[in-house]
């Protein structure tokens, strides 16, 4: 008996065990709204009282039904993603990230810009994690394991968010491209956020091995 058309092998695409917190499901949809010029920047024609920050920029709307559909990895859902920085929750498993008095914990991927990157004033969209995740991410992703650092970071602030950029138009205004902006830029009142961007400003770079031991040894 041959496979039905259009189903893939068994194996083709396993299902991993653990989809991150800030990972989006197929059941959060992404109702677009009309945006409109309001004052210096852009709105909402039909704007609600929770489409903003509370620096007043504007979010990208999402439904939020974590669990239901299928996760679609890879893509990050807006406000967790945010929830996550502001509440300092692990990516992975939403639950608290892991805080000593050495910082908090952050795994970053390699710049492919080189070793300059790891200096105070780094940016990052990735939120921090706990150890076992921080730990089971590096296991499980051969790319991230040889290219990985982990970071303890003792000082850190939402430094802008990465969106669309729109400027003014004729009636509505128009979107031109996708890019970070700064809290203090003249544009932050023309980007439709979808993730927070975290500056990471007194880190010292760790040892997952070692970080992971002294978890143990605590818990
Ligand atoms: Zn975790």
């Amino acid at each position: 008996m041959t496979a039905p058309v259009g189903r893939p092998p068994l194996g083709v695409f396993p299902q991993p065990d653990v989809v991150p917190y800030i990972a989006r499901w197929s059941s959060e949809n992404r109702p677009s709204g009309v945006v409109v010029v309001k004052g210096l920047g852009i709105a909402y024609a039909d704007e609600g009282a929770y489409e903003r920050d509370d620096l007043g920029v504007l979010w990208k709307r999402i439904g939020w039904s974590p669990g239901k559909g299928r996760p679609e990895f890879g893509q990050v859902h807006f406000l967790r993603q945010r929830r996550a920085m502001r509440k300092r929750l692990c990516q992975v498993c939403g639950g608290p990230s892991d805080r000593t008095s050495e910082g908090t914990l952050w795994l970053v991927g390699e710049d492919p810009d080189g070793p300059e990157l790891w200096k105070p004033g780094y940016v990052t969209t990735h939120p921090p994690l706990c150890v076992p995740c921080a730990v089971t991410s590096v296991g499980a992703c051969p790319h991230l394991r040889k290219r990985y650092v982990a970071l303890r970071v003792r000082a850190f602030a939402p430094a802008g968010v990465h969106g669309v950029l729109y400027r003014p138009g004729g009636l509505f205004p128009v979107a031109y491209g996708a890019d970070g902006v700064t809290f203090e830029s003249p544009h932050i009142g023309w980007v439709l956020a979808s993730q927070l961007i975290m500056e990471l400003q007194e880190f010292t770079v760790v040892d997952l091995e070692a970080e992971h031991a002294a978890y143990l040894r605590r818990t």
